[in-house]
């Protein structure tokens, strides 16, 4: 059972998706809408606003930021280089990416890589360093380990923490301190917070490479540009920040906080769970709701490019892991032509609030430190640097949602409930949660309901 069915079968178990709970006085509007509009110009808000207008259904986006694609945000650090801030991999089994990229004539390469390690003060090749044969044999087992629990067993994990569960299991120092460095990158915080449901599924699910696979030839945020062009841009009115939400039996009203009102029947708000608590809602939204919205933590991810004169890693699909403050870098300009290149350093948590924090001379050198026990000084070669840190980002503050221990089952539904005439979508509510595939899941899904 995929998560996404998982979690349908124990909402509807409980009546989460479809019956009102405590303190939702009232259930969705019984009529179809003439008019909707959605918060968000992100893959979530896009998705749905493009399914809308093909169903016919008269649709405006209102975005906050002067441009589309919230977290898929491509950056040039030269004017021949483009390197993602946020969201960088686009995986095998992400199909709906996939089929859009095919509608949009958009390439998809192939964004691999072939992992280095620098730990403890070692540099050690691909090729050359490995986990123990004990990890090495549950991880190439985990899919079957995971599909021969049952659903019970498989909720219970939710309630214990990744690095517990892999200590348990009586994994060596080193093979968890090495899957602490691989699999913080993934959720963004370390593996101390994240539940072992989330942890397991993801990986028993995704493809082998977890999903890091391909990119957008030119910069993943062709697809949302592409996607907002196929809308209008009549129907996409940017730099509005949707301040108060007030709905009647005649709809809802929006004020933007320059002052501007729109009314529609219905609405759709992808925004990340800080910005909904942002937003004054009259009535006010149900303390479930705003219990889940207030439980639910984003991962810190720093992304922190540096651009060098040569590419001294020697090869195209190289990656390394550090226990450095840098974290994880990964070839951000892989097949890009021209003898500069960019290293981009990955950080998540405190170490990318660390990053941010310095300044740029101490944040660099904090960034080169975590690669000079393989490569020593490289400064010599430094031609440019920037950063991203998500943490601090004004419209999301944070990178992507981070479903703690116990909060898969718990949390999700509530969040996914439709609340009078407002329907809630983005990654933080998809089977695929963290990914681009989510957003646009959640968005189109939410269409579904709203048309049914
Ligand atoms: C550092 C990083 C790395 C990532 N890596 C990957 C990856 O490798 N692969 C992958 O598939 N995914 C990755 N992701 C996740 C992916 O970017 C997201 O899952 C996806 O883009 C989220 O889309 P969304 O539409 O749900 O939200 P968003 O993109 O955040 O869109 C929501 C929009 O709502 C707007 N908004 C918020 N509040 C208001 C308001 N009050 N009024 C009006 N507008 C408002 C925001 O400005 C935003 O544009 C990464 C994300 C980050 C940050």
């Amino acid at each position: 059972m995929k998560r996404r069915d998982f979690l349908q079968a124990t909402a509807l178990l409980g009546g989460a998706l479809t019956l009102p709970a405590k303190g939702y006085p009232n259930l969705l509007p019984a009529k179809k809408p003439k008019q909707v509009l959605v918060i968000g110009a992100g893959l979530s808000g896009l998705a749905a606003a493009c399914k809308l207008k093909k169903a016919g259904i008269k649709t405006t986006i209102l975005e906050a930021r002067n441009r589309v694609g919230g977290r898929v945000f491509s950056h040039q650090p030269l004017d021949s280089l483009t390197v993602e801030m946020g969201a960088e991999w686009v995986g095998t089994s992400h199909n709906r990416v996939i089929e859009l990229c095919e509608e949009f004539g958009l390439e998809l390469f192939d964004n691999r890589f072939e992992t280095d390690l620098i730990y403890h003060g070692k540099h050690e090749s691909v090729g050359n360093w490995s986990l123990s044969p004990e990890m090495e044999t549950f991880w190439s087992n985990k899919k079957a380990y995971w599909e021969q629990l049952s659903s019970k067993e498989k909720e219970k994990m939710d309630r214990m923490d990744w690095w517990r569960f892999l200590s348990r299991k009586g994994f060596s120092d080193r093979d968890i301190d090495i899957r602490e460095l691989l699999d913080s990158t993934d959720f963004g915080e370390s593996i101390r917070k994240v539940s072992t449901y989330c942890a397991l599924a993801e990986y028993a699910e995704s493809s082998e490479k977890n999903e890091m696979d391909l990119k957008i030839k030119g910069g993943n945020d062709l697809l949302p540009k592409k996607m907002a062009e196929s809308i209008g841009s009549d129907s996409i009115l940017l730099g509005r920040n949707v301040s108060l939400v007030e709905q009647s039996r005649d709809g809802v009203k929006l004020t933007c906080s320059n002052g501007e009102v729109y009314l529609a029947d219905q609405l759709i708000c992808t925004a990340p769970t800080y910005m909904v608590m942002k937003i004054n809602w009259q009535p006010g939204l149900p303390t479930a709701m705003t219990d889940a919205l207030n439980g639910l933590q984003y991962a810190r991810i720093g992304k922190f490019p540096v651009v060098f004169s040569e590419r001294f890693w020697g090869r195209e699909n190289f990656d390394c892991l550090t226990d450095g403050v840098g974290h994880y870098f990964y070839h951000g300009t892989k097949d890009q032509p021209g003898q500069k290149g960019v290293l981009v350093a990955y950080a998540i948590g405190d170490k990318a609030e660390v990053l941010h924090a310095q300044p740029k001379e101490v944040r660099l050198k904090l960034i080169l430190d975590s690669l000079r026990p393989g490569f020593g000084d490289l400064s010599k070669l430094v031609a440019g640097e920037s950063s991203y840190y998500w943490g601090k980002d004004q419209y999301s503050y944070g990178a992507y949602a981070q479903y703690g221990i116990g909060q898969w089952f718990d949390l999700m539904p509530v969040l996914k409930r439709p609340f009078k005439s407002v329907y809630f979508a983005g990654e933080h509510l998809a089977e695929w949660q963290g990914f681009m595939e989510g957003a646009i899941n959640s968005g189109e899904e939410v269409v579904e309901q709203m048309l049914s």
